[in-house]
């Protein structure tokens, strides 16, 4: 696990100063963000659809322990097993102890950012099994040894040049291909992976509780491969992925694919509702669904930050993110990047690890903007900063120094009385016409990159006053004057 401040630091320094990676970046904007934008736009009552989506979500938390329950008792009917697992540990322990009781060598997996969370690929690796990661930026990333950049577009910061590079290295390929050979490589290599794996595991967007079905959204087709061709599939879940009923479904499927990718619907959505039946002619034999708290329960008791367990992980706050589109997703340390990364990340890593996090954000709210359930990333940050400023949050420590809460303190004070804070402007407007503000080598942080506008000899106040003044001597001109 990376998250640390100096590593965020160090990184994004990296990143800021790689014109490659910037280059690559740059294709956000202009790609998922605007297309999600129109997509949004073409979509009639699309706040509408929002509004109920959020409430949706917000109602399935205040009722999670029923709803789980339910889903819990309809996978099982339908010949499922479901297994909660506390923490991440225990989760990669129950997916490692079953390959290795059904004599598993190899496995096939669709994109799960909780099998990152897990480092699942790890712990298989340990027992002598290996993974396959079958989504196309996934394997890119595999093969590259690295960890996913961006949340529905793991390989974003790799160039097509980068990655016909890799593939001849590590494959033995041309390293002159371009796209469509690369994609044809990968699908060939793929393909025979898929025949000979006896284990597939994906995650899942949505499980529903009253038809104990999982729910998954791919472009690609993997998934369903996944789903379908190993003798065993095993889903692997968050538990705040549970919707009540299959009629939210649609619902949902709308909100995220086309806030994730600007696509009216995304080219493979698959249903799962356990193993295969006795007349099925072809499917798992076993179905193993793994919900994984690791932290979510702690998140879930937080009045403020619950809502972050809304996520439907579109991405869409990451495209949207100045501050994401600069800095990339490896900075953030860990598995979730971006504004939604900058709150779970050191929720669930602690405080202390990723205590720069919360403040890689302008507060500029497109995160909140772009979120298709609408939620407040900015106020959960503000939070977050507020609680590390404070020493107050669960394995966190309190970063303010002595001087910087004295500080602090003045000037809470100093600004909760209005004659001393306009006599104490005026005062620095004095000092700082008497001494450039860059003599202050206190204050450089601050100023080496903004400048401190001047300071006017009237201030705001002073000039309404006067100008009341003047329109009473007038004989309160054209009377507009107190609007
Ligand atoms: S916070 Fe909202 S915008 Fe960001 S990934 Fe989650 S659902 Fe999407």
């Amino acid at each position: 696990m990376r998250a640390s401040t100096q590593y965020f630091k160090q990184k994004s320094t990296e990143t800021l100063h790689d014109l490659k990676i910037q280059e690559n970046l740059a294709g956000l904007y202009p790609g998922f963000h605007e297309a999600r934008i129109k997509a949004s736009s073409d979509t009639e009552d699309w706040d509408q659809l929002k509004e109920r989506g959020r409430r949706i979500k917000a109602h399935t938390l205040d009722h999670l322990d029923y709803y789980l329950e339910l889903l819990e008792k309809n996978v099982t009917n339908a010949g499922g097993v479901v297994v909660f697992a506390d923490t991440a540990k225990d989760a990669s322990e129950y997916v490692t102890k079953l390959a290795k009781s059904r004599g598993v060598k190899s496995v096939v997996k669709s994109k799960s950012m909780l099998s990152e969370e897990m480092s699942l690929n790890h712990h298989l690796e340990i027992e002598g099994i290996e993974p396959i990661e079958t989504d196309l930026g996934e394997y890119i990333v595999q093969l590259a040894g690295e960890t996913p950049y961006h949340i529905i577009a793991p390989a974003i910061h790799k160039s097509s040049e980068e990655v016909a590079a890799l593939f001849s290295e590590k494959i033995g390929t041309e390293p002159t291909l371009g796209i469509e050979d690369l994609t044809e490589v990968a699908r060939k290599q793929l393909r025979e992976k898929f025949i000979s794996a006896d284990m597939g595991i994906t995650g899942g967007n949505f499980m529903v509780a009253d038809t104990g079905t999982l729910a998954l959204v791919t472009n690609e087709g993997n998934g369903r491969m996944c789903t379908s061709m190993p003798r065993i599939h095993v889903a692997i879940v968050g538990m705040e992925k549970v919707i009540p009923s299959i009629t939210d479904l649609g619902l949902f499927l709308r909100l995220l694919i086309r806030s994730a990718t600007g696509q009216w619907i995304s080219s493979y959505v698959t249903t799962v509702s356990g193993p295969k039946r006795s007349k099925d002619i072809d499917g798992p034999e076993e179905f193993h669904l793994v919900i994984v708290d690791n932290g979510r329960s702690r998140i879930l008791a937080d009045p403020v930050l619950r809502e972050s367990l809304y996520c439907l992980r579109c991405g869409a706050c990451l495209n949207a993110c100045p501050v994401y589109r600069k800095v990339g997703g490896h900075s953030y340390g860990w598995v979730y990047p971006g504004p939604i990364g900058a709150v779970i990340s050191p929720m669930l890593t602690g405080l202390s690890r990723g205590k720069d996090l919360p403040f890689a954000s302008t507060l500029c709210g497109s995160c909140k903007e772009a979120c298709p359930v609408k939620i407040d990333i900015p106020k959960m940050l503000l939070y977050l900063r507020n609680q590390l400023s404070e020493g107050t949050h669960y394995r966190s420590e309190r970063t303010s120094g002595l001087l910087e809460r004295a500080i602090s303190m003045f000037c809470g004070r100093l600004l909760g009385n209005q004659n001393a804070t306009a006599k104490a402007v005026k005062f620095l407007g004095k000092v700082l016409k008497i001494f450039p503000k860059r003599i202050f080598p206190f204050l450089q942080g601050w100023t080496r990159f903004r400048d401190l506008p001047e300071i006017p000899e009237q201030s705001f106040i002073e000039r309404w006053r006067d100008s009341r003044h003047i329109d009473n001597v007038d004989g309160g001109g054209d009377g507009n004057s107190e609007k």
